[in-house]
């Protein structure tokens, strides 16, 4: 059923591209699959890849956070309006990265690309999600200096397998391509281990809780990238790693942001 899912979307991008070579060629949504005109041409703005991707009424769907969150961790506060102030969480301990980007909070229609990307193997969804985030990283590195390198959240080996790809690796590329920053996929890596924790040392027990192992990262001013940031305990994880490793600094940009207050029921 996947399969066959993931092979007649595959066969509908070729046959897009064989329209639009002969110029019969019409846009789609990405999310409700209608045709719809595109406003012209628009500057690589998060605003303009949803004209790009969106037609107008799914548009108004994918609502960016941009105020009602903390700063340190994009927690979203109860009400949108509200001044951005940081949550009990960072006021205790400040998250171990510098900036903390994200487009918008993880429900509604952006909870569900995620996850047809994500389950679906939608690779539409997942250019889509890539340059939407591609152009919030263009527009944030406008006004500070850019990291040397992007570092895709790992995956468990058996996780890659199942899904057969790693949806962070297909959202970084046009990031990667956009910031003109190369990848970098061997820095941080997820460690599996097999072993049960009651047969394991205390040394080896402390290991255990770093579930991530980084190659020499020194001199790196690092951006760390994920799709969906649930608590934010993984990333403070992942960047602990990357800091431990020798990299200078750590930012963060993910797509989404879960929301204590957000309900997914329906
Ligand atoms: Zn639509
Ligand atoms: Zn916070």
């Amino acid at each position: 059923m996947k399969m066959f899912g993931g092979m007649s979307e595959a066969a509908g991008n070729c046959a897009a591209e064989a329209l639009r070579l002969f110029g019969f060629w019409e846009r789609r949504c990405v999310a409700c699959r209608e045709p719809f005109e595109p406003d012209a041409e628009r500057e690589n703005t998060p605003e303009g890849v949803l004209s790009r991707f969106f037609c107008s009424e799914c548009r108004k769907k994918m609502k960016r956070r941009r105020t009602g969150f903390c700063p340190y961790c994009g927690e979203p506060s109860v009400w949108e309006e509200a001044p951005c102030a940081p949550c009990g969480q960072c006021l205790v301990r400040t998250p171990p990265w510098n900036d903390f980007l994200f487009f918008g909070v993880y429900g509604g229609l952006l909870r569900e690309l995620v996850l047809r990307m994500k389950f679906g193997g939608s690779l539409a969804c997942a250019e889509a999600l890539g340059h939407l985030l591609a152009a919030l990283c263009v527009e944030h590195y406008a006004v500070t200096a850019k990291p040397d390198v992007i570092v895709p959240m790992p995956l468990d080996g058996c996780r890659l397998h199942e899904r057969g790809f790693n949806q962070c690796r297909e959202i970084v590329r046009p990031v990667s391509a956009a910031l003109g920053v190369p990848v970098r996929s061997d820095l941080l890596t997820k460690i599996r281990s097999v072993t049960p924790q009651e047969l394991l040392n205390r040394e080896e027990r402390q290991k255990l809780k770093q579930p991530f192992g980084c190659a020499d990262a020194r001199g790196l001013r690092t951006l760390l990238v994920d799709d969906v940031c649930t608590t934010g305990a993984t990333l403070r994880r992942a960047a602990e790693c990357l800091l431990s490793a020798g990299a200078v600094s750590v930012d963060v940009a993910v797509l989404a942001r879960s929301s204590r207050f957000e309900n997914h029921e329906s």
